[in-house]
């Protein structure tokens, strides 16, 4: 027997729909090309999005026909966005910050149609087109004032939508219907894309919203530093429409001086961002004696977050951190660091432990660990293993049957990631499977030697890496990266390392380097690394 509930299909058009009806004049704000804060609402983004769904209409755009942006975070990257996924169109997101030959690469992978960028790619563009013939036409977000000169045919985005009337039917198609497309970095092999459904999506944004989660609500100013090419910003680009928070939006200014101002200018409750733009931001508080007045709590991911940063929010400034962990094929978020009730009951320095691990799972997802044969490992907090995901946000395969059939026998996708699960049900990360330092067959967390190394107050940034090593296979060396001004030795730093990691993990040797790699989304580049290491000699072996 069906139930008789209504039949509506979980289509992301309906987030922005609700959005402009009943929080229409909540604002948005972005910082553009230009430098420039502007000021919209969703009712205005919501009318602008209707209008590029008629204009992509026009363009003979068609459902499942891919339109590419090439942008950082705005009110009008939000608008195409919207445009094209509630016709049908797959709003495909490019990283401005990966190399020519990659981007162009997923361009043509993806079989872009259409191209809409910030002006501050125009260059970037230019190299692009004679590489993806794909491609008939090129938009720029700006006005006419701010279109770039450019050797190829181009419009500005306003002028583009302006003679547009401000309806549209959105929707009309089955749920599952793609509605966004992302490549993953790419760390190992080529990149692959991910393709979201319009159902994915809005499951997802509704299991973020839980307060076990990011806990968005319509009270909330969020400043959205992690970009919208980096897994739906980790939905919040979802999640921030469907309760009617406030959206602030920085463009591509993250030093700390440009977000700190945008936290005080615009009563910033909530933000998410990687591990790195919060160093910077904690880098500029600390220099120059500021205070938040309206900053709450701040989500970490996309890599491990360091203790230092959870304890100087927490005691320096009065801000919670959680950490959320995922990935692109995740849609990202999977598990969260919210206590738990025996966790919250613990003394606040206990609780520090939880919070550095990537924390419980969402409502809809399973996990599990298994060895490298594929079977099940115990979740005793002790135990590493492959972790492997399944459920209704996670990818089944990727766009275009790019590496095969990804699932195991229980539908299961391999994250890539080691990690152990403890009898509170929280996960930690040890390692990247590829970056896991095997040494005597044991496997030494890079992860964790780094998160300690960073709490040196000499240190800005760490990276520990694996080195072929004769008799144990493999070695670990930490690189560090000082604070300006700041000085340190090798001495010193093991130093601080012994007693807080096992005897057999301190690294074999330290490096100071001026500056440690960071790939497109500023995460620490281990590749980069360790081609830098090539002729690289242990110390044992230099010493011969
Ligand atoms: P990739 O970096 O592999 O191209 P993503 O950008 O999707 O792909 O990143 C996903 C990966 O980032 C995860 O598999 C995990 O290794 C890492 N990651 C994400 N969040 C965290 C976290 N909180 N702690 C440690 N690692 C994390």
């Amino acid at each position: 027997m069906l139930g008789l509930m209504q039949d509506v299909p979980l289509t992301v058009d309906r987030i922005l729909d609700h959005a402009a009806a009943w929080h229409g004049t909540r604002e948005l704000v972005s910082r553009d090309a230009e430098g420039r804060v502007t000021r919209s609402s969703y009712a205005a983004v919501h009318a602008d999005a209707k209008r590029v769904s008629n204009a992509l209409s026009d363009a003979g755009i068609r459902l499942g026909d891919r339109v590419a942006t090439l942008a950082w975070n705005s009110a009008r990257h939000l608008a195409a966005w919207y445009g094209a996924c509630g016709m049908g169109a797959v709003l495909h997101t490019l990283n401005p910050r990966l190399y020519l030959e990659q981007i162009a690469y997923i361009a043509n992978h993806a079989g872009d149609r259409l191209l809409i960028a910030d002006p501050a790619c125009a260059d970037l563009v230019a190299q692009l087109l004679p590489q993806v013939p794909s491609i008939e036409r090129v938009i720029f977000f700006c006005d006419r004032a701010s279109l770039p000169e450019t050797p190829y045919p181009a419009t500005a985005f306003d002028d583009w939508i302006a003679g547009y009337p401000a309806e549209y039917r959105w929707g009309g198609f089955d749920e599952r219907t793609a509605c966004g497309l992302c490549y993953t970095s790419g760390t190992t092999g080529n990149p692959k894309g991910v393709l979201y459904s319009h159902r994915s999506n809005s499951i997802h944004a509704l299991m973020t919203l839980q307060r076990d989660a990011l806990g968005l609500c319509a009270r909330d100013s969020v400043l959205l530093v992690v970009p919208m090419y980096h897994a739906n910003a980790w939905g919040v680009v979802y999640s921030a429409p469907a309760v009617g928070a406030k959206l602030v939006m920085p463009g591509q200014r993250m030093d700390g001086e440009s977000i700190y101002n945008l936290i005080e200018q615009e009563g910033v409750t909530y933000s998410a961002a990687v591990p790195t733009v919060w160093q910077m931001l904690l880098q500029h508080m600390r220099d120059g004696g500021h205070r938040f007045s309206t900053l709450e709590r701040v989500t970490i991911g996309g890599s491990a977050c360091p203790e230092s940063i959870i304890r100087a929010f927490r005691d320096d400034y009065g801000v919670d951190v959680i950490q959320g962990w995922g990935m692109t094929e995740t849609s990202p978020l999977a598990t969260v660091s919210v206590p738990n009730a025996s966790v919250a009951a613990k003394p606040a320095d206990e609780q520090i432990a939880y919070k550095l691990k990537q924390g419980r799972l969402l409502c809809g997802l399973d996990l599990k660990l298994v060895d490298d044969e594929g079977r099940r490992l115990p979740h005793d907090g002790k135990t590493p293993g492959r972790l492997m995901i399944r459920g209704e946000t996670i990818a089944s395969a990727y766009f275009g049957g790019e590496a095969g059939d990804v699932l195991d026998a229980e539908g299961f996708f391999d994250t890539g990631d080691v990690s152990t699960l403890d009898a509170e049900g929280y996960m930690q990360i040890t390692d990247r499977a590829k970056d896991v330092v095997k040494s005597g067959g044991e496997w030494i967390s890079s992860i964790e030697i780094e998160n300690i190394a960073t709490g040196h107050p000499a240190v800005a940034l760490a990276a520990v890496v694996g080195v072929a090593h004769p008799k144990w296979d493999e070695r670990p060396i930490l690189l560090c990266q000082l604070k300006p001004g700041a000085s340190a030795d090798a001495e010193g730093l093991k130093a601080y390392l012994t007693d807080r990691i096992a005897r057999w993990w301190m690294p074999d040797d330290v490096l100071f380097v001026d500056e440690i790699p960071l790939g497109p989304t500023g995460k620490i580049d281990k590749r980069a690394i360790r081609a830098g290491l090539t002729g690289y000699r242990l110390p044992f072996e230099a010493a011969r």
